[in-house]
């Protein structure tokens, strides 16, 4: 058992490094034997969660992940493993993260201008790393000077302001899958597509650009995903074997920002359970 896809409050999740780590090994009863630390555009987990790792005899992977833009313009996520500092991928996120500021400053405008006043330092308390603040931290802010008036969810808030095609959307820096298949290839680092059925593309379009993926020399493709249907799994595992991708597989877990997804054992309906063979697989590509 194995969970490849985690976030703590080094971004956007509500556990600290150590707190994902022990959740994941309580979860795992006895039988996790690798995690990754995944948080948007920093490695600023690692060091305390590799400490928690080595603590618990789990196999530590140092991960991250990037929004890039596909050739179509809408966005998709990439998991990119075995991260190091001081490299192509580290500078990289260094220029995500001052876009993220640059972004998040004209949000609070935008917010402000739509009639939602929302406060940045209360956002940046609420985040706890002011270098990360996502829009999850912002539909907190928007729940709670709405109070329930005009939005029931936080979902209402991305349908309605925060989304991709929401009125308040501010679009960040743009970097391709290529450019991170790039920077990743000078530490032997491998390059996932994130959970392929997020992006709400149509059923061609997707597979379109997980063949693009394999061209372009990206590694797999996050197949065993909390939110996934049994079909989709299957669908995802045919065209990885077919590409010659490895699938791997995560829960997404953020804490209490996606209450559904527990770290390791994914959704209660349907339960994540990620084979340790997938690690074994991306062991042997970096071999
Ligand atoms: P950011 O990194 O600030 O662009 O925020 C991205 C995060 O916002 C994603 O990882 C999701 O957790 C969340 N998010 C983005 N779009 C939506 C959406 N339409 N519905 C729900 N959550 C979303
Ligand atoms: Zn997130
Ligand atoms: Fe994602
Ligand atoms: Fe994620």
């Amino acid at each position: 058992m194995i969970d490849l896809h985690t976030h703590s409050t080094n971004s956007d999740g509500s556990e600290s490094a150590t707190g994902v780590v022990e959740q994941a090994f309580a979860n795992g009863s006895g039988q996790l034997r690798a995690l990754a630390l995944t948080d948007h555009d920093t490695m600023a987990g690692h060091a305390e969660a590799k400490a928690a790792c080595d603590r618990l005899g789990i196999t530590f992977v140092p991960g991250c992940e990037i929004s890039a833009q596909l050739d179509t313009g809408k966005s998709a996520h990439i998991l990119v493993y075995f991260v190091e500092e001081d490299s192509a991928i580290s500078e990289m996120l260094a220029v995500l993260r001052n876009d993220r500021d640059t972004r998040n400053e004209r949000l609070v405008a935008k917010l402000h201008e739509l009639g939602y006043p929302v406060q940045w330092e209360r956002i940046i308390a609420a985040a706890g790393n002011p270098e990360v603040v996502g829009r999850p931290h912002f539909a907190e802010e928007i729940e709670r000077i709405d109070g329930g008036r005009e939005f029931p969810s936080r979902q209402a808030i991305f349908d309605d302001l925060l989304g991709n095609d929401g009125r308040a959307y501010i679009p960040k820096a743009k970097i391709s899958p290529r450019e991170v298949v790039e920077a990743a290839r000078e530490t032997n680092s491998l390059v996932v597509l994130a959970h392929p059925y997020v992006y709400g593309l149509p059923d061609e379009e997707r597979e379109r650009q997980i063949r693009l993926m394999a061209e372009i020399g990206a590694h797999g493709v996050e197949t065993y995903y909390s939110r996934n249907f049994p079909e989709q799994t299957e669908r995802l595992l045919e065209l990885c074997d077919e590409l010659g991708l490895v699938p791997t597989g995560g829960s997404d877990f953020h804490g209490t920002m996606k209450p559904d997804l527990r770290v390791v054992t994914g959704m209660e309906e349907r339960p994540l359970s990620v084979p340790d063979s997938v690690l074994d697989r991306l062991l042997e590509l970096r071999a």
